[in-house]
């Protein structure tokens, strides 16, 4: 059996690019290593995509995911580790099996950037967590920290203020790189500490996380008990297993303009993992329907 169309990626551009593959009679099929949704599902509270005024990140991806579904798409939920390119026709390899399609749209998004802290990981749900909405309910009362200086630290910052006892933000520089408006509203919380020109360079634990070490850059280092630690600097693109045949910048992003096409023919890519200006929820569905009326044209015109 050969696809029209792969999508690999269950986001909300991966699943745009399979609603405009099915509505163009194409067959279509998307893998995905996770859950569907992508990142959108960790948002509370979606105010900006067009129509809905609110809607919560999950029901959003839940509307979308039950559309394609009913438009007859095939969703396998299994991991791509590879792409191959066959002449005319592409091979999509995941942990347990091949399969064959005539166009792929790469789809997958981006992970969380780590510390890079030694017992980072085994600390995940025990402390320390890379999602402020999903698991600041757990601090009420509590005293916590959030690293990193983008809009997303910014707005899990401002989030926890409501929640936790303390918030200690830290930066590694002495600007943050989010919205003038965030800030303003976070100088205005009583129970922000900012910590500036400071990296979290320890975590301490005794099954769960005790306090933190904070490095200045002037080589000063204090210790803060926290019961949590949110981690915001920044997110990575999921194009690790593409590399080999897909062109990617030097941030690991896909290379590709408006048009989505890749550097191979009859490959498209979709969303956060392409080099682009704004990534947006808006702009990833925007990607999705433009990745997918050029696979349908390539399709129709080989
Ligand atoms: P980001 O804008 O890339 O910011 C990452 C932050 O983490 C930067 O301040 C960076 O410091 C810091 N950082 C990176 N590596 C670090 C490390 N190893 N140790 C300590 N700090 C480190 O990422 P983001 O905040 O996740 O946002 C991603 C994109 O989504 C942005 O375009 C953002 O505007 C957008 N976004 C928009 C909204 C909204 O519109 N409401 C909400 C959330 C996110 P430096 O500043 O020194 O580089």
């Amino acid at each position: 059996m050969i696809y029209d169309i792969i999508v690999i990626g269950a986001g909300p551009s991966g699943l745009t690019a399979a609603i405009y593959g099915k509505r163009a009679n194409k067959n279509v099929l998307v893998l995905e290593a996770k859950t569907y949704g992508g990142q959108i599902i960790n948002t509370l509270d979606i105010e900006n995509y067009p129509v809905e005024e609110h809607i919560s990140g999950f029901e959003f991806a839940t509307k979308l995911y039950n559309q394609v579904k009913n438009l007859g798409a095939e969703i396998v939920f299994e991991k791509v580790v590879e792409i191959k390119n066959i002449g005319s026709e592409k091979e999509v390899i995941t942990t347990k099996n091949t399969y064959k399609a005539k166009t792929v749209i790469i789809a997958t998004g981006s992970e969380n950037r780590k510390l890079g802290l030694e017992n980072e990981e085994e600390l995940v749900g025990k402390g320390l967590s890379y999602c402020a909405t999903c698991d600041g309910a757990f601090y009420k009362k509590k005293k916590v920290a959030v690293v990193g200086g983008g809009n997303t630290a910014l707005e899990d910052a401002l989030y926890l203020a409501d929640v936790a006892e303390k918030v200690y933000l830290i930066h590694r520089r002495d600007s943050f790189r989010g919205e003038e408006s965030t800030i303003d509203q976070l100088k205005e919380k009583e129970n922000i500490e900012f910590i500036y020109n400071s990296n979290v360079t320890k975590l301490n634990a005794n099954e769960r996380l005790e306090s933190i070490e904070v490095t200045n850059n002037d080589g000063t280092i204090q210790t803060i008990p926290v019961n949590g630690l949110f981690v915001a600097v920044g997110r990575i693109p999921e194009n690790e297993n593409f590399k080999q045949l897909i062109q990617v910048d030097d941030s690991g992003y896909i290379v590709a303009g408006e048009d989505c096409h890749t550097n191979v023919e009859g490959i498209y890519v979709a969303g956060d993992n392409r080099t682009k200006e704004v990534r947006q929820l808006v702009t990833a569905t925007s990607d999705g329907a433009v990745a997918a009326t050029a696979a349908i044209k390539y399709i129709n015109n080989h």
